[in-house]
């Protein structure tokens, strides 16, 4: 196809504005798929995404619109994933494109991940388009939702579509929209290749196939080509485009988007951000932004049944085919026996893969609290990583701790800032910058240790504002803090997996909490259970969970439950996990207890 005929896209939005359902209308309108072809969310294909309505694994689909002009076009959809765990996944997706579709809700209006999504765009020097959803709504303000794009991103908004994806107004004045705005790609078919990779996933027949952009030449089917950074090289046997099920086409000329395989085994070869070229005549130089994932998130994954150890390998071994950014290595827990540090790049990714791991591989899993990753300097001035909070050297060993953080940007309406700020300095985060939206929502930013964010600040911030802050987040750097571990006590025994690492001048406080917390959690047995909480050799808080009584049948559990975990303890009704940890039965909620005791 001629340049000039190709447009590139994607959809931007924040969460829940409607962008999966407008793709939807988009493949129908084309008639890329009859309706009755088309499942209720195509580009959600996995079941969980569908569960929980959000897109992790982005697809893409080439559409071919019939213009105003009589011209056909090939319209190039790539869809990103929708969460902040998959900021570098979408980096990559809008480097692939020249254009981006705004989507902004009519009743909600701009929010966090809505401007993350277009300062992205806008560093990859998209053209922006913007389009007004959910008009159908009573509460949709669309002129209110202008003048907020127009205030807080500097858009011009008089070309915005107006749409309902639901009453599938405004589908055919985005697609000329998209011809209209979008630029056209640009590059030279007879240069040395130079193929962004921007997804990839692995087919049992045809290995792992590459989603890419083709900047700069072309490919075709035999030819011999290779990953500028990974180094790996391959022949091409598949070649074509998604719509949205891959169609070998032959062939991928300058300016197009589709799919390239061949022999590759390993997604670990074909990395997300790094360039494909030819592996005689390479291009001078990969594109720019290729860097390798960084898993931020760390937790021990343990089977309830250690008969299971090998299942769980094999499950993790299969579920890291498709996914390159998840990482594991055995780990022994003197609690919890034989399981799994895993990395991940999110809290979402971490249960995401979680909940696969229960539901597709049918594995009883024990998960322990989530953990960043700290840079401990030690007085003999090596320096380690640690990602378990019990492999943390001795206090004496330890010349300073640094600690990741973040730059959380909260979205809320004005009422609730005051509450904003508590929270946040509780969580000890710095406050940098506040701005007005528009007369009634305000934008605050805070330097925040990154494991303040994983214990519960979301949850908090969503409770305080009515679950109206919206929140998005990124790595700033590693600073130092004055960080203790503290360890906890069952039956005089300390308990590995219930370790964590807290800020000095709370650790007594948490030690406390915990404790008290644990002491709900854990069930009444034959005898009394001491619970002691200790930093070192000194015991800072301590509870009984007193003995049962024969005749009483004793309500065991009182720990608040999330949402998410209550729909797992759902589905496993009646089977609840235990895991006997020396003479006492520990179930799974308590080593999730540190993320719920403020
Ligand atoms: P995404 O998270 O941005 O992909 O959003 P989805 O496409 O999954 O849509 C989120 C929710 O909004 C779903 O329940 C959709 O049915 C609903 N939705 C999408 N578009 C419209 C619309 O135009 N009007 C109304 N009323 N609801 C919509
Ligand atoms: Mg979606």
């Amino acid at each position: 196809m001629q340049n000039k005929n190709i447009r590139n896209f994607s959809i931007i939005a924040h969460i829940d504005h409607g962008k999966s359902t407008i793709a939807d209308r988009l493949i129908e309108y084309t008639g890329t798929l009859t309706k009755r072809e088309m499942e209720a969310q195509v580009l959600d294909n996995m079941d969980l995404e569908r569960e929980r309505g959000i897109t992790i694994k982005a697809q893409t689909v080439r559409l071919d619109y019939k213009g105003k002009d009589g011209q056909l076009y090939q319209l190039n959809l790539i869809d990103t994933p929708g969460h902040v765990d998959f900021t570098y996944e979408v980096s990559r997706s809008l480097a692939a494109c020249e254009g981006a579709l705004l989507v902004v809700d009519a009743a909600q209006g701009v929010e966090a991940q809505t401007l993350a999504n277009v300062y992205m765009a806008l560093e990859n020097d998209l053209e922006i388009v913007p389009v007004i959803n959910k008009i159908d709504l009573p509460s949709a303000d669309p002129d209110r939702v202008k003048e907020e794009i127009e205030n807080t991103i500097g858009l011009d908004t008089s070309n915005a579509v107006l749409a309902s994806a639901k009453s599938g107004i405004g589908i055919e004045e985005i697609l000329d929209s998209i011809v209209d705005y979008i630029p056209a790609p640009e590059g030279d078919e007879n240069a040395p290749l130079q193929a962004l990779i921007f997804d990839s996933f692995f087919d049992s027949y045809k290995g792992v196939i590459a989603h890419v952009r083709v900047k700069q030449g072309h490919i075709k089917k035999g030819m011999k080509l290779k990953m500028m950074a990974t180094g790996k090289t391959f022949e091409v046997t598949d070649v074509g485009c998604f719509k949205p099920q891959p169609v070998d086409v032959g062939h991928l000329d300058v300016g197009e988007v589709g799919f390239v395989a061949g022999s590759l085994k390993d997604v670990r070869d074909v990395q997300v951000g790094d360039t494909i070229t030819f592996a005689d005549n390479p291009a001078a130089e990969p594109l720019p932004g290729y860097r390798g994932v960084t898993p931020m998130v760390y937790c021990g994954l343990y089977p309830v049944d250690s008969s299971d150890y090998d299942n769980l390998k094999d499950a993790l071994e299969k579920m890291q085919i498709n996914d390159a950014a998840l990482v594991f290595e055995p780990e022994t827990s003197v609690a919890l026996g034989f399981g799994f540090r895993c990395g991940f790049l999110g809290l979402l990714h971490m249960d995401v893969i979680q909940e696969r791991l229960e539901r597709e591989y049918n594995l009883k899993l024990i998960t322990t609290a989530p953990s960043v990753i700290y840079h401990v300097f030690k007085t003999d001035g090596t320096k380690v990583d640690v990602s378990n909070p019990s492999d943390l050297p001795p206090q004496t060993e330890i010349e300073h701790i640094e600690e990741p953080y973040v730059k959380a940007t909260v979205i809320v309406p004005n009422d609730f800032v005051g509450a904003v700020m508590e929270i946040s300095q509780d969580k000890r985060g710095e406050f940098k910058t506040m701005d007005y939206l528009d007369e009634n929502r305000v934008m605050i930013t805070y330097h925040i240790p990154l494991n303040e964010i994983i214990f519960d600040y979301f949850d908090r911030l969503k409770s305080a504002t009515r679950g109206y802050a919206s929140l998005d987040y990124e790595l700033a750097d590693y600073q130092e803090s004055k960080l203790v571990k503290v360890d906890i006590l069952l039956n005089g025994d300390p308990v590995d997996a219930l370790s964590t690492i807290v800020h000095k001048d709370r650790a007594a406080g948490r030690g406390r909490q915990l404790a008290s917390k644990l002491k709900e959690i854990i069930p009444q047995q034959m005898f009394e259970i001491p619970i002691q909480a200790a930093i070192g050799s000194k015991v800072i808080a301590r509870e009984n969970v007193r003995a049962r009584r024969k005749d009483v049948l004793a309500k065991c559990y009182g720990g608040d439950i999330s949402r998410k975990r209550k729909l797992l303890e759902k589905q496993k009704e009646g089977k609840k996990r235990m895991k006997a940890v020396g003479s006492v039965e520990v179930p799974q909620e308590a080593f999730m207890a540190i993320l719920k005791i403020d």
